[in-house]
Formats: structure tokens, C-alpha cells, sequence
């Protein structure tokens, strides 16, 4: 446009030449632009048909400069119009693939949701159990001293369990060890609420945690896992309590057919000791593979706080007395899901823990 010399054209052009940039921009579709194209520089009509009228009529010393300035500004409008033309049919074009990339009377896709882990359910839904009995929830440390983990606990010099084949000592401190079960807690709660048993009418509570143990990792052994611990001291509370509740914890964990049996055992912190089987509840006791054909699986330990660890804890053993249980949530979390390997609880697979989302 350097070389236009708008004074060499009709008031007209001049005026319309201003107000063209703006009614460009105001193109917001291809028809509105190919009527605009039609005003300026269309066949007839048009802005420009009308300059060639004017350089026809002009007198024949200023046909030279009237006719470059008309060519300069007719190229300018041209080549707006065909910038515009570019822009607009690009955007005519990605309008329409959207149209059909996006199905609009589709409902709008939700977001994938996060859950909990199945442990963690199985372990929350023990908590509710327990809840109504009047149980709260303990927690205590991972890393534990041999005081709470086996000498508060009953649990004899030379038993195997305190060897460095069977559990982590800390390298750094090896006085400290990772909990090898959930029942330091009961050490810490026994202690710290000593005193204060006749007030509070005894104690109950839950322990759920994760505990470690030198195993190699197997489809059914795992060098951590978790359990979830369970603790009653009262006054003249004895086996038909222990059974009792845990008989009440089935049905409410299993459905009305859970019936369990007990089989005497040895653990060094209860006195009896006892384990506790649930009658299977995959096959009501008919018998399949996951209960081997007996209609019964073994689902936790249990028995009635020996003196020992009572006294430990500065609690007179004459007065006060108890049950504790211990159950393993990775062994109950495969045998209701019946999930032969233990290992699928910890890789994490979603398809698995989708899968899972049933368990509860
Ligand atoms: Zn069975």
C-alpha cells in the first residue's frame, strides 16, 4: 500500500477502505466473507469494478499513477480476503471433526475412582464388627523393643522366635526389632491403662497393623503382613466369653451359617490356648477345595491372658483376667476371595483389585 495515493480516489473508496479491516474481521463464517468479497472486489458492483470505471473516465496524464494505486489497493483487499478464506475454512474443518470425535447425546465419562486396598476393607470391616462390643482401635510402632515384643508377651529366653533367623533386628540398633506380631500392643495398652482398669470397667479393644517375619516370599508366605489383634480384660471373664464373641464375630464377618470349633493350642501369652476354626464359608461345610474336604478352616488364635502377662503390665492377675485372638488378614482375605496367591494382595494389579472389589 506504500505506493497508494488515496487522494487519487473517489471519496467513496476511501471511506470503504477504512472500514474494511473491521468489517473483515466481523467475518465469522465462509458466507458472510463471500458477501464482503462481493462488495469489494466482485465482478459487479463492486468497490473495485467501480475504480476501473474511474480509471476509464480519468484523464490520460493521471492513468499511470491511478491505475498502480488502484492494482495496489485491489491486491491489498485480495489478499485480506484470501488470508481470511484460509483461517475460516480451517476452522470450518475443525469444527466438524469435533463433531465427530464427540458424541453429544453421550452421557459425560466418569472418572476412574479410587478405593480402598481389600486388606484394608477386610481390616475396617472387623473394626465395625468389633465396634458395637464396645472395641476401640489401638495402634503402636512397627519398629518394637524385645521388651514389648516378647518379654511382656511370655515369651521364654531361648524361644526360637527371638533368633535372628526368624526376625528383623535392627543393623543400627539391635536392640529394636520390626514387630514380628501385632501383640506388643497389648503390652502398651495393658501398661499404659494399668491403673485405670477399675474406672474404665475393663478394657477392649482392636489392634490391626502390619507385622514382619523372615519368610521368603511364597504364594502363601509374605516377609510382612498384617493381622489384626483383639484384647478383653475384665473381671471373671473366662473361655465361654473368648467363644462367645468370636462365635458373634463370625456370623457378623460370614453370614448366620458361620459356626466355629475350637482345637486346643499352645501360644506362650495364653493360658488355654486355643485355635479357632470357621465352618468353610465357601461350601457351608460340604466341603471343597479351599477347606481340603473338612468343611472347616482354621481363621484365627486364641486364648485367656496368662498371668504372666497380666503381672507384667503391673495387673493383679487375681483380680482381672481376659482373652486375647490374633487373626492373620492376608490368610482370611484369600480364603473369603479365594485367592490362591498371597503375593496378589501386594503387586497392585488393578484387574485384580477390581476384582477384589467384591470381597467385602
Ligand atoms: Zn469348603
Amino acid at each position: 500500500m506504500d505506493a497508494l495515493d488515496l487522494s487519487l480516489l473517489p471519496q467513496e473508496i476511501v471511506v470503504a477502505n477504512e472500514r474494511f479491516p473491521a468489517e473483515l474481521a466481523a467475518c465469522s463464517d465462509l458466507d458472510a466473507l463471500n458477501r464482503l468479497k462481493g462488495v469489494y472486489t466482485g465482478r459487479e458492483g463492486s468497490f473495485a469494478v467501480k475504480l476501473m470505471e474511474k480509471l476509464k473516465s480519468a484523464p490520460k496524464e493521471r492513468k499511470r499513477d491511478l491505475g498502480a494505486a488502484i492494482n495496489s489497493l485491489k491486491s491489498t483487499w485480495e489478499e485480506a480476503l484470501k488470508a481470511k478464506q484460509v483461517d475460516l475454512e480451517g476452522m470450518k474443518k475443525s469444527l466438524e471433526a469435533a463433531k465427530n470425535l464427540w458424541d453429544t447425546t453421550l452421557p459425560p465419562p466418569v472418572p476412574p475412582m479410587g478405593a480402598l486396598h481389600p486388606l484394608d476393607r477386610l481390616m475396617a470391616r472387623l473394626v465395625e464388627v468389633f465396634r458395637p462390643l464396645g472395641y476401640h482401635v489401638e495402634e503402636g510402632p512397627e519398629v518394637e523393643t524385645e521388651e514389648h515384643n516378647f518379654d511382656g508377651l511370655n515369651i521364654p529366653e531361648d524361644h526360637s522366635a527371638r533368633g535372628t533367623a526368624d526376625t528383623f533386628y535392627l543393623a543400627a540398633h539391635p536392640q529394636l526389632l520390626l514387630r514380628t506380631h501385632t501383640s506388643p500392643v497389648q503390652v502398651r495398652v495393658l501398661k499404659r491403662l494399668a491403673t485405670e482398669l477399675e474406672k474404665r470397667n475393663g478394657i477392649r479393644f482392636l489392634a490391626p497393623g502390619r507385622v514382619y517375619r523372615k519368610d521368603e516370599i511364597d504364594p502363601t508366605h509374605s516377609p510382612m503382613f498384617h493381622q489384626v489383634e483383639g484384647m478383653l480384660v475384665g473381671k471373671g471373664i473366662g473361655m465361654h466369653h473368648l467363644k462367645g464373641t468370636l462365635a458373634y464375630a463370625m456370623k457378623a464377618l460370614f453370614g448366620e451359617g458361620a459356626d466355629v470349633r475350637f482345637r486346643p493350642s499352645y501360644f506362650p501369652f495364653v493360658e488355654p490356648g486355643s485355635e479357632m476354626d470357621v465352618r468353610c464359608p465357601l461350601c457351608g461345610g460340604a466341603g471343597c477345595r479351599v477347606c481340603k474336604g473338612s468343611g472347616w478352616v482354621e481363621i484365627l488364635g486364641a486364648g485367656l491372658i496368662h498371668p504372666n502377662v497380666l503381672r507384667f503390665a503391673g495387673i493383679d492377675p487375681d483380680i482381672w483376667s481376659g482373652f486375647a485372638f490374633g487373626m492373620g488378614v492376608e490368610r482370611t482375605a484369600m480364603m473369603v476371595s479365594q485367592t490362591p496367591d498371597l503375593r496378589l494382595f501386594f503387586e497392585n494389579d488393578q484387574r485384580f483389585l477390581k476384582l477384589m472389589g467384591g470381597l467385602d
